[in-house]
């Protein structure tokens, strides 16, 4: 009798150890309401700086010439290339002219293989362009014969390039896991084009766009209200469409339409008014990049693992409820994103799921019903707060383009004077579209923000595939205007 009593109050002590560490876990990652405002404030104030002066902000707000978006109207082939994460992509697509009316798409995908990540420019653009030219010749096999024009490509690349005009941009730095040195400052499309030339493959890139304006361009296509793109995948980011003078680092900018799409490279963004914790603090010093992408790293695929990874770590070394220390636990990204989504989205009454990750992934075996579940709540506050923090950064957009149902950052109405104008954002990225989860709290997080009157006028879009197709749309759209003279 003694003894059991004894064991339950040992167990009482360890529990209250990691109920504290849970605890400190919730409020450091709280996202009241309030605080998202005052995120959402930063935003803008830091998208203002970021356009009046280069390097005036963490924001980059990077010109990316393009000022034109496709209207359905384009006609004819067109290839595009999308690298920027985990998987690299070639598509081509068939266009007939209306609306809506992509006739034919075709996508390849391809897990880029890690040593490429880190090797050289050649050997990346190398095996990047075999296989483009493998994909070019399945798809012309048993039609025409080949083209007299040369074929166009739209070149995504997702990762932060100081452009000069729609195809040449240098690479400034690289993010999401890639360090291949030889390339930062280099002129992107000439290493692609030289890659071309050496596997004999006849193609023009005819532009180069981040991914998050191939995702504007093909919400634009399919919809004329698209002012905005935000990606959350491996990585996060966004773009939109801002008036040509509200650049001021760029005077007497020249553009046809009077606007033009703006890369945020809003992985950057920073403000004190973020829910940090030690976890994310770690998390950056042992990066390769610390200081660097302190947006991304609590909001994208490539992190919320390895946070979640720390906090079971972290409760592990306090007490013996998930057994002795696994020595899985210690090392970096091993539990990925996807697993964190798995088990948050277990609905087994036993939670069987967990139960699976916790023991294959983290070599942590046989542990209760209730500490399963604390695995659970540990992926929903980080996930929360990552969906929360995202929807944020989409109403600091919209506020900053005065599509928030205020007015405008100068404007002095209230929300009941404005008539709130349909808005669309297009979306894409992993994260976003296979966590219902993430997806549930980024929406529920909008409302909250915005209030229902204003949010059921914003609509978000996801526009699969969106930052390859977009690519292409746009390299279509630009040749028919450049044929047009
Ligand atoms: P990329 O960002 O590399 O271009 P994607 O947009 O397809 O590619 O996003 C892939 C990322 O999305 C993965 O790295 C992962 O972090 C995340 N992801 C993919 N599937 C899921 C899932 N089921 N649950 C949660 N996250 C996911
Ligand atoms: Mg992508």
């Amino acid at each position: 009798m003694k003894r059991r009593r004894f064991t339950a109050f040992l167990d009482w002590r360890k529990w209250k150890r990691v109920v504290r560490v849970l605890k400190e876990l919730e409020e450091g990652c709280e996202t009241p309401v309030g605080r998202l405002r005052q995120v959402v404030d930063a935003m803008a104030v830091e998208m203002h700086a970021g356009l009046a002066s280069e390097g005036g902000s963490k924001l980059k707000m990077l010109l990316t010439f393009v000022d034109h978006l496709p209207t359905g109207s384009e006609i004819g082939t067109y290839y595009a290339l999308d690298l920027g994460g985990t998987n690299f992509r070639v598509l081509r697509i068939q266009l007939g002219g209306r609306r809506s009316s992509i006739l034919s798409q075709d996508v390849e995908r391809q897990p880029i293989p890690q040593h490429l990540m880190t090797s050289t420019s050649e050997d990346l653009f190398d095996f990047i362009a075999s296989t483009l030219k493998h994909f070019v010749e399945k798809e012309e096999s048993g039609s025409e014969p080949s083209p007299v024009r040369t074929r166009e490509l739209g070149f995504t690349f997702s990762f932060p390039v100081k452009q000069s005009s729609l195809r040449s941009g240098i690479l400034i730095k690289w993010t999401k896991g890639f360090a291949i040195e030889d390339m930062v400052g280099k002129e992107v499309v000439e290493l692609l084009e030289a890659a071309m030339v050496r596997s004999g493959l006849d193609m023009r890139a005819a532009l180069l766009v981040n991914d998050t304006v191939g995702t504007l361009a093909l919400g634009r296509y399919h919809d004329a209200d698209t002012v905005a793109a935000v990606i959350i995948g491996t990585g996060t980011n966004a773009c939109y469409l801002e008036r040509a003078d509200a650049i001021i680092k760029c005077q007497g900018l020249l553009t046809t339409s009077g606007y033009m799409a703006v890369n945020m490279e809003w992985g950057n963004f920073w403000s004190s008014h973020l829910p940090r914790t030690s976890y994310d603090i770690d998390l950056d010093s042992e990066s390769p990049n610390p200081n660097d992408q302190g947006f991304e790293k609590m909001i994208s695929g490539m992190y919320l693992g390895d946070i979640v990874r720390r906090v079971i770590l972290r409760i592990s070394l306090e007490s013996d409820i998930f057994g002795p220390v696994s020595s899985r636990l210690s090392i970096p990204f091993i539990l990925q994103t996807p697993l964190v989504a798995a088990m948050h989205e277990d609905d087994s009454p036993e939670l069987k799921e967990v139960a699976k990750i916790l023991k294959e992934t983290l070599g942590i075996s046989e542990v209760s019903l209730k500490v399963r579940k604390l695995a659970v709540r540990i992926c929903d506050v980080v996930t929360r707060r990552a969906a929360r923090l995202a929807a944020a950064g989409i109403v600091g957009i919209l506020k900053k383009i005065g599509r928030d149902g205020s007015g405008g950052t100068t404007g002095g109405r209230s929300k009941s004077d404005v008539k709130m104008r349909r808005t669309v954002v297009a979306i894409e990225g992993g994260l976003y579209t296979s966590y219902a989860m993430f997806r549930q709290y980024l929406h529920g997080a909008l409302g909250e923000i915005l209030g229902e009157d204003v949010a059921q006028h914003v609509v978000l879009q996801v526009t699969e595939d969106g930052s390859g197709i977009g690519g292409a749309l746009l390299a279509a759209s630009y040749s028919s205007i450049l044929q047009r003279g």
